[in-house]
């Protein structure tokens, strides 16, 4: 059977699991682990049926830019010849999917939000054009290069006893080109990341400014905090959170849009969640034609009674 790697930068998380979950469909998934830890993350892996972890420590791969990350997954991709090499979507595994592509001669697909086996190699499905179009791609050069963004699928245990083998690789000088001279970790609410959450639950102008029953449901599900542009416009809450065509794109198992009237850019950035959930005092607002479930009425009712249900069960 053909194998399929899958690349986990630093600890395993879930979206790590998403991943050797959705290798499974492919083939036989192995897992390169940048950083350390790889040892521990082996047996997590194997839950999820890893069959071969490679550990990538080397100090250079936190001393410097994506580059040595770069060196580190081809000289994977040289040891494994998979079908096909696959990474989180974040900002950084996208950047250094794109440049191991480039490294290694292959088309890229960034951003997929299912990948199916198919008979010419993986079929990707994405949205694009601000969620416009629904388009299904294989790459038709070289081992396919895939981003999948976080719950694009669920993990599902399928225990295996993975071999684990020290990754050998070398850090090209031309690697050693920009040094991290400085981190500053974000500041921790303790809730989910956006874009890795199962429930989000976003607000928007219709909160007049008061994210406090937004965020107490969103603590009560154990979810992340989204906002509307409108929200983020008017200086409520940061940008770090605003869900759309100009801020991130999410895609939980749950999205409750609160006071979020469901304007193009919007949706852009949330249609995929599995299911929709809308709040909002006017029948007529376009988000509810999206919505699984509308909600008519005002969120500073309904969210809290729906917290206090939430935590009554
Ligand atoms: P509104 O459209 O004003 O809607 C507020 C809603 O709250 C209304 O439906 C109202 O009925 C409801 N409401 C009011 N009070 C209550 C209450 N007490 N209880 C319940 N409901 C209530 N927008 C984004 O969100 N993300 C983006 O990334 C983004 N990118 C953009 C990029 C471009 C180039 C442009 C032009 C626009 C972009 N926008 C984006 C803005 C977008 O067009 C909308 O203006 C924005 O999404 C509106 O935010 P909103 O739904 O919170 O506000």
């Amino acid at each position: 059977m053909s194998q399929i790697l899958v690349v986990v930068d630093g600890a395993v998380a879930k979206p790590a699991l998403e991943l050797v979950t959705i290798a499974r469909r492919l083939g036989e998934p192995v897992a390169v682990v940048l950083g350390a830890g790889g040892e521990d993350a082996a047996a997590a892996l194997g839950e999820y049926g890893a069959v071969k972890v490679l550990t990538a420590d080397d100090p250079a791969l936190g001393e410097f830019l994506v580059s040595p990350k770069v060196d580190a997954v081809a000289a994977a991709v040289e040891s494994v010849q998979p079908a096909a090499v696959i990474f989180g979507s974040s900002l950084e595994g996208k950047e250094v999917a794109a440049r191991l592509a480039v490294r290694i001669g292959s088309g890229l697909i960034t951003d997929a939000v299912d990948v199916q086996p198919g008979d010419e190699g993986p079929v990707t499905t994405q949205s694009v054009f601000a969620g416009n179009w629904t388009v299904r791609s294989t790459v038709g050069h070289g081992t396919p290069v895939i981003t999948v963004k976080a719950n694009a699928a669920a993990p599902e245990p399928a225990p295996a006893t993975p071999t684990v083998e020290a990754l050998t690789f070398t850090v090209a000088d031309s690697s050693k080109g920009a040094r991290i001279t400085k981190s500053e970790p974000k500041q921790a609410s303790g809730r989910p990341e956006l874009t890795e959450a199962a429930i989000v639950v976003s607000g928007g102008r219709g909160t007049g400014g008061d994210f406090g029953p937004v965020e107490e449901l969103a603590d009560s599900l154990g979810a992340a905090v989204g906002a509307s542009r409108a929200a983020v416009d008017s200086g409520w809450y940061p940008h770090s959170y605003q869900v759309g065509q100009t801020g991130k794109t999410v895609s939980p198992q749950l999205y409750i849009a609160a006071g979020i009237s469901g304007a193009i850019q919007h949706r852009a950035g949330m249609q995929t969640s599995k299911a929709i959930v809308a709040v909002n005092k006017d029948p007529e607002a376009p988000i509810f034609a999206l919505a699984d479930l509308g909600i008519v009425g005002d969120l500073h009712t309904v969210l809290p009674a729906v917290t206090a249900a939430v935590k009554a069960q």
